[in-house]
């Protein structure tokens, strides 16, 4: 096992951030049911508290413990994940997903990377990743480490994983009520 991402398991234990990649692009990520590390993100990216963060998931049964997850979310999942999908659902009542995560909505953007090291920092980590881009809010996606570097310089651990395979960003569609919304274009094209 690679020595960084051990050690980024345990930043996220810690309620701290890293910065890792995905297939879309790198992630700035925190422990999703921590609100302080959530929290973190906003500040350190200059994110309006309003935009909520996409979380990131092991495998479906994590998914389902969080939200309603409905038989198109069972279509979708199906064919797409692991993968570039970002599907929004509504949260359940006893979820434990941060609610400064989602911005006090009543809804969550989930997503099951596949990319190898989010998976195996997943696995590890026993838990879901809240994940915004690593950048800059309004600037450039990071799609290599050498970005996310001269967004955040040195100070959080970064985990090399060469240039991203999609390099743009997650599709995200929307689920929550009858007529599925495409809400970003993305990776996938429907
Ligand atoms: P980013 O992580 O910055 O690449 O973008 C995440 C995208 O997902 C943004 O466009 C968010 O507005 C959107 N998003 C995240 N959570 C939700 C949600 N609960 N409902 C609707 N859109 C969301
Ligand atoms: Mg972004």
């Amino acid at each position: 096992m690679n020595k960084n991402i051990i050690k980024a398991v345990k930043i996220l234990k810690k309620g701290g951030l890293i910065a890792f990649p995905t297939e879309t692009v790198y992630g700035l990520g925190a422990n999703a049911e921590c609100n302080t590390a959530v929290k973190k993100i906003f500040v350190i990216k200059k994110r309006p508290f309003f935009n909520p963060l996409i979380c990131h998931f092991y495998d479906i049964d994590s998914v389902k413990k969080q939200t309603i997850f409905n038989s198109q979310a069972k279509l979708l999942s199906e064919n797409f994940w692991p993968g570039p999908l970002t599907i929004i659902l509504r949260r359940r009542k006893n979820s434990t997903i941060s609610k400064i995560a989602t911005s006090e909505l009543d809804t969550i953007a989930c997503r099951i990377p596949s990319n190898r090291i989010a998976k195996k920092i997943l696995k590890l980590f026993k838990g879901i990743i809240a994940a915004p881009s690593a950048n800059i809010s309004s600037k450039l996606t990071s799609t290599s480490k050498k970005h996310v570097r001269k967004n955040f310089g040195q100070g959080i651990l970064t985990i090399e994983g060469g240039n991203t395979k999609f390099g743009i960003e997650s599709t995200v569609i929307d689920l929550t009520s009858k007529n599925p919304k495409l809400l970003r274009p993305g990776a996938i094209n429907f």
